[in-house]
């Protein structure tokens, strides 16, 4: 009798538990990749070795440790220079982009908000392609910048290399893994050199939808960086000149104070619509015409020429990292940062997500 007992307990273990115990090892071999909901199956589960078993979505502690480190999570960068496309692990393209996006010497916490908003900005950008067959590409007018270590280090007094890169790799270490979220979901972190004292609403910028966490928001001493102030002037001649390659029918008399000037402002302040002549131009045609650093300007004008002066670098949407960088001055951690300029979001780490 107990000879069959022992025989039942034998063909119990062998049966159930250990290819449990065997299967488990398997699973903790994957990393982050998992099932969260179908839309984000369908354009980040890419890798072959994903399972959809909902048990495994509890695993994502055990996970954390593995990212960046594995080869499981890439990025495809397209070079756009080349045409190629090369697949990169996560965290180590994000030192050739943090390196690029921002200068070494900021505060070591606005480097870490940075690494932590371009982790995001490139996962946002792997759920919604805008290249076919690359996730991202290097060019920072399109997506985001991204230098080679090599160039990146040739750039850098001798002196100052070694500590510069390190500096950088640690603020990516310190912030592994971490991105920002709106309901669960990786948000549309966008960043920009400096918001002139307000950032900006999205709808304001490229039309189109807003975001409840990209609002307006001040900060306090970005005009203590060069980004802050530029002006741009030009004779009538060469301003009209420029407002006609759009506008080929424009008609103005220069001479009456009516024909140019600001109608109306943003919510952030910057402008909104300039009448031009026989027409009114938005503040972001004016900005691209006349290549203006930001849509935050005032216009001068002499009898001669005309004058703009022009707050802030860039859209101005989400964090400016001058902005950054100053409230890293003031004190304030990366975390802070990042709740700063984006409104109701969680810092998660990718494996709570995917
Ligand atoms: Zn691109």
């Amino acid at each position: 009798m107990k000879k069959i007992l022992i025989y039942i307990l034998i063909l119990i273990t062998s049966c159930f538990i250990l290819p449990a115990i065997f299967s488990n090892q398997d699973k903790t071999k994957e990393t982050i990749v998992e099932k969260t909901n179908e839309k984000e199956e369908e354009k980040i589960n890419e890798d072959k070795n994903k399972k959809s078993d909902k048990k495994e979505s509890k695993k994502g502690d055990k996970k954390e440790s593995k990212i960046g480190e594995d080869k499981e999570y890439k990025i495809k960068l397209l070079h756009g220079k080349t045409g190629e496309v090369e697949e990169v692990n996560l965290e180590k393209y994000l030192l050739n982009v943090v390196s690029a996006e921002m200068p070494a010497d900021f505060e070591k916490e606005a480097l870490k908000a940075q690494a932590i908003v371009a982790r995001t900005y490139t996962i946002y950008k792997k759920n919604n392609k805008k290249h076919e067959n690359a996730d991202i590409c290097d060019d920072s007018k399109c997506c985001q910048a991204w230098i080679s270590k090599e160039e990146r280090l040739s750039r850098w007094e001798e002196e100052k290399r070694k500590e510069n890169w390190n500096k950088i790799e640690q603020a990516i270490n310190e912030t592994k893994g971490q991105i920002i979220t709106y309901k669960n979901e990786p948000i549309n972190a966008f960043f920009h050199s400096n918001s002139g004292g307000k950032t900006e609403i999205p709808v304001n910028v490229w039309g189109g939808n807003n975001y409840p966490y990209l609002q307006v928001v001040e900060t306090s001493g970005e005009e203590e960086y060069k980004q802050y102030y530029s002006d741009v002037e030009y004779s009538y001649e060469e301003f009209i000149e420029k407002i006609k390659t759009k506008y080929s029918d424009l008609s103005i008399n220069i001479h009456d104070e009516n024909e140019i000037k600001i109608i109306e402002y943003t919510e952030s302040g910057r402008v909104r619509t300039v009448k031009i002549g026989n027409h009114n131009i938005s503040g972001v045609e004016v900005r691209n015409m006349l290549k203006l650093k930001s849509t935050n300007f005032e216009i001068e004008k002499s009898k001669e020429k005309i004058k703009f002066l022009v707050k802030g670098y860039g859209h101005g949407v989400g964090m400016s990292q001058t902005g950054a960088d100053s409230l890293a001055k003031q004190g304030k951690s990366a975390k802070e940062i990042i709740n700063h300029f984006y409104k109701d979001i969680e810092i998660k780490n990718l494996s709570e997500i995917f």
